[in-house]
């Protein structure tokens, strides 16, 4: 239940030769900066390896590598760039955040990501508030070259017929690839939470799709408070045989990453809902309500879900 770091992910190894890594460094520098909404910029970065930057769409993680205030990107590791950067002394490490690649046009070597302004608290947050056209920044993305795909991708329906994607403003971006990329012919409810009714961005999605935007209700209202009661109130709505539900294990949101998601044929829980899949992003807090929820009370079959803490409220991603 972790957060695979990119640049560990060695899912093509072989063995007579090692894999080449599924995710690689990329320097960037910023081509252009949007204003989505009070709550939303859009950094598109350019740089000459991004022909290279193999984005599977949907909810492609990448990292975000800030650069020192002194050196930059100096001491940043290029090779086994992880394992490399935890052995540096600690004012040598760069931060890095997870973000999404909203979208990649590697033949313009370009690609855009949607950051969420929440004010100076955070080393990401305060760049993209201050970003202008030619600054310079690192991102960990996938390497076309590898022959890996999928890596970092965690959107995995599989047959079901009916979606149900819900996710608080950190989770918009990948939601928004997502709806975009459904057949035409999908069916299902998309449930955002946004700090407030301005920061409900364009999105079309399929007819039998229908995307609900939740603003808060005031700034005292807690992260994840909306899309809780929406998903109960659905979920309501759409079970109707399912079983009882199953215990499922307590995550320590304050110690670990909650990442709870699909893996291959574990019997995870009752299968009684394969026509469903769903997938669960953002606030920690509110996103282990969720899962609480849907697996112990409801039951929905955890083979069909995915559960994902994108960011925990009074703590920094690292
Ligand atoms: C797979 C994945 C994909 C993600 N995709 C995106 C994305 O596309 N766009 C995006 O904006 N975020 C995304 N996030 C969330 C992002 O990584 C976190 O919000 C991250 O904490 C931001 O880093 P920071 O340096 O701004 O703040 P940090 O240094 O990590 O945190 C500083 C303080 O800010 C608080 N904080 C962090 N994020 C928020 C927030 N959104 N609102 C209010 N307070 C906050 C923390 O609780 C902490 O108290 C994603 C996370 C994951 C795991």
């Amino acid at each position: 239940m972790t957060i695979t770091s990119p640049g560990t992910s060695t899912s093509a190894a072989t063995v007579e030769r090692p894999a080449k890594p599924a995710h690689r460094p990329y320097r960037v520098r910023v081509a252009a900066v949007r204003r989505l909404a009070p709550s939303f910029v859009r950094i598109t970065f350019t740089g000459d390896d991004l022909g290279d930057f193999g984005v599977d769409g949907l909810d492609q993680r990448i990292k975000v590598v800030l650069p020192l205030e002194a050196t930059g990107y100096d001491t940043f590791p290029t090779d086994d760039w992880y394992a490399s950067w935890r052995a540096l002394p600690p004012e040598q490490q760069n931060a890095f955040r997870t973000y999404t690649a909203r979208a990649a046009r590697a033949e313009r070597r370009e690609v855009d990501v949607d950051f969420v302004c929440h004010g100076d608290t955070g080393p990401a947050s305060a760049w993209a508030g201050r970003a202008r056209v030619g600054d310079e920044l690192m991102l960990i993305g996938p390497d076309a070259t590898s022959g890996v795909t999928g890596s970092g991708v965690e959107w995995s329906p599989g047959d079901a017929r009916t979606v149900l994607l819900a996710g608080d403003e950190t989770a918009a971006p990948a939601i928004c690839s997502i709806v975009e990329a459904l057949p035409v012919d999908a069916r299902g409810c998309v449930f955002i939470e946004i700090p407030t009714a301005a920061d409900e961005l364009d999105l079309v999605a399929p007819p039998g799709v229908d995307v609900h935007w939740l603003p808060r209700r005031d700034a005292t209202s807690g992260h994840g408070e909306a899309l809780v009661v929406a998903v109960r109130r659905w979920t309501a709505r759409y079970v109707t045989a399912w079983h009882h539900g199953v215990e499922v294990s307590e995550v320590d949101i304050e110690h670990d990453i909650l990442w709870d998601v699909p893996q291959g044929d574990d019997p995870r829980g009752t299968a009684v809902s394969s026509d469903l899949y769903a997938w669960f992003a953002g606030e920690a807090g509110a996103i282990k309500t969720l899962r609480r929820f849907l697996v112990s009370e409801v039951g929905i079959d955890r083979r069909q879900v995915a559960f994902m803490g994108y960011w925990r409220v009074g703590k920094s991603e690292s």
